[in-house]
């Protein structure tokens, strides 16, 4: 999720580390921490907020030449000083740095106190460095293996250990680590940015294999420990591409992220075939008639999706409202009325009034929120939290499509209380919901053609979206996403509408993006192609792959992997989010900051 970043080699390693976070801190920072070893000795110093508060209070010198740190985006426990990593064991043998998740760290947790381990942070990632002291045998990569093989999730493992000065060990799982490679001294960090300063030499980790790195040599190891030549690589990027991974643009880059992102969202919550969204214990699901969701921009859009798969599953009257609106309309709620309150900052100023509206109504609370500790999370009464990890383009991509996917979670999950789904149908709707990374990776592998499609259409002063139910809500998100980075209006128009009034603005070579993916409207969507392209319109269809007579009526087509067609909303942005970037590349716009946005909409 953010930044780790470890060093062995001659000189002082605080000053490599910091310099490295510093360059890691635009992967989020609510919290840094530095550990060094000297002589035998691992000092551990961390902070909340950013890397300088963590250099002020390192203050004067901290000796030693090998040591790991740290930029946390937390996942698990606020972000405090105590919840700040490195963690270290507390016979002060071993510190650790982590990124990712550890999903099963509660079963972990609760076997190591048993045993007398002391916890002392929140963090998902203390089991690591107990695990560690608990297994360790004077072997160090016997018990780095024990340990990591106890632990489920996702991670890149950053371990120091007292006994062993100037060996760091590095372990990779489902999050990015690269080896920096130098002369009597090594690196290893989360991206070629931390040390690109000083090596442009690297070796990238495959998920499962560990390294032992010391100043004089690196051996990499599989899971099972035997040992694999590594393959060397010369980075030829600067340091500002390496930060965007070699994309051009933080927003592709963020794209391109979505499968692991969704993965990050959506594994944790799947247990035994059944999802487990944590946090929801004490929501009877029986005392709620009503269900109302609040959000602005994107995440508004996530809350249409989200109510038509809620009524699908659930049955239970559902409706999402602007939050600049409902906070201001006199809402009728009440203890029967479940708010779902959607935010990726959990800073929105509008989003946090209609929740504080609705809490002085009496409404039950649910937040659905990317940042942990925000003030969205903590004004809910129940907060699910979509870790997508932090995103830095102004337009969301990652934040959106983990937002819908954890409202088609949620109604899973709800439907499955409320038996309006039967035991079968919650299965194959859990199954649909865990491949959706897949789907989205596909859709990525699919969209080739829409930079294409962008290179001949970027001219076009105004353009329409048409789509029915889940294809109507994400023309809603791909139409604010074409405005937000290549600021070419469009309009998202619900298909069977169209022809009740605007159809009078269609007129030859009007360019008509038409959503018809979602299978029992898909004939119905098709007519209003027809209508359209009757009147001259230029029209690209986005359509479920193998829908091959698509090509008979629209101009161009992109095709979208099937999956549940009520979840078809996550692999179908896809392509229009690339669109969207594309076309505003072809304008030479500032895509990852388009003018007069912001991150974070704090204000009404
Ligand atoms: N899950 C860990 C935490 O919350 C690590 C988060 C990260 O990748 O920074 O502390």
């Amino acid at each position: 999720m953010c930044g780790i970043i470890g060093y062995t080699g001659k000189n002082n390693a605080r000053e490599i580390l910091i310099e490295g976070l510093h360059r890691l801190e635009y992967r989020g920072y609510d919290s840094a921490g530095v550990s060094v070893l000297d002589g035998g000795v691992i000092t551990t110093v961390k902070s909340q907020g950013r890397i300088d508060a963590l250099d002020e209070k390192i203050g004067g010198t901290l000796p030693g030449t090998s040591g790991i740190g740290h930029t946390r985006w937390a996942t698990h426990g606020a972000p405090t000083d105590k919840n700040a990593h490195p963690h270290a064991s507390a016979d002060g043998k071993f510190a650790i740095v982590h990124n990712g998740i550890i999903e099963n760290y509660e079963s972990l947790r609760a076997e190591l106190t048993r045993h007398g381990m002391e916890f002392r942070s929140e963090t998902d990632s203390e089991v690591v460095v107990n695990l560690l002291a608990y297994y360790y045998d004077g072997d160090l990569k016997n018990t780095v293996m024990k340990a990591t093989s106890r632990l489920e999730g996702s991670y890149a493992l950053g371990i120091v250990c007292a006994d062993f000065p100037g060996r760091l060990f590095a372990v990779r799982s489902m999050s990015p680590l690269i080896i920096g490679v130098g002369a009597g001294e090594n690196y290893f960090a989360s991206d070629v940015t931390a040390f690109i300063s000083h090596t442009k030499n690297i070796i990238h980790m495959e998920d499962g294999q560990f390294a032992e790195v010391t100043p004089g040599g690196i051996t990499l190891y599989d899971a099972i420990g035997r040992q694999v030549e590594p393959v060397y690589e010369k980075v030829t990027w600067d340091a500002e591409a390496a930060e965007k991974g070699g994309y051009e643009h933080f927003m592709l880059k963020e794209i391109m992220e979505q499968p692991r992102a969704l993965e990050a969202t959506i594994n944790p919550r799947i247990h035994g075939g059944k999802i487990t969204p944590e946090g929801l214990e004490a929501l009877d699901m029986e005392n709620i008639d009503r269900i109302v969701i609040t959000a602005c921009g994107s995440a508004y859009h996530a809350g249409v999706v989200g109510k038509y798969v809620i009524e699908e599953l659930c049955r239970i009257p559902t409706t999402a409202e602007l939050a600049s609106e409902l906070r201001y309309s006199s809402p009728i709620l009440n203890e029967r009325t479940l708010v779902i309150a959607i935010s990726q900052s959990g800073e929105t100023a509008d989003t946090l009034a209609a929740m504080r509206e609705a809490k002085k109504l009496g409404a039950p609370v649910l937040a659905i929120v990317n940042v942990v500790g925000s003030s969205v999370a903590v004004l809910a009464d129940y907060v699910l939290y979509t870790w997508a990890g932090p995103e830095i383009a102004v337009a969301t991509t990652k934040g959106y499509t983990t937002q819908v996917a954890m409202l088609d979670m949620f109604a899973v999950w709800a439907a499955g209380k409320l038996g309006t789904v039967t035991p079968e149908r919650e299965a194959e709707l859990t199954a649909a919901i865990a491949s959706l990374p897949a789907s989205v990776q596909r859709a990525i592998y699919l969209s080739s053609n829409v930079e294409e499609i962008a290179e001949r259409n970027y001219r076009h002063a105004s353009l329409f979206f048409i789509g029915r139910n889940i294809d109507y809500a994400s023309c809603l998100e791909a139409s604010l996403k074409l405005k937000e980075v290549s600021y070419i209006h469009s309009e998202a128009y619900a298909a069977g509408e169209l022809k009740h009034g605007t159809i009078a603005l269609i007129s030859p070579e009007q360019l008509v993006i038409a959503v018809a993916c979602y299978g029992a409207l898909r004939d119905k969507t098709m007519s209003n192609i027809q209508q359209v392209k009757a009147r001259g319109a230029n029209v690209i269809a986005v359509a479920r792959e193998g829908d091959r007579t698509m090509f008979a009526e629209a101009d161009d087509v992109i095709f979208v992997p099937g999956t549940e067609p009520i979840f078809m909303a996550v692999p179908q942005i896809i392509p229009m989010q690339l669109l969207a970037y594309y076309v505003a590349r072809e304008n030479g716009c500032d895509i990852d900051k388009p003018k007069n946005l912001a991150k974070s909409v704090t204000v009404e």
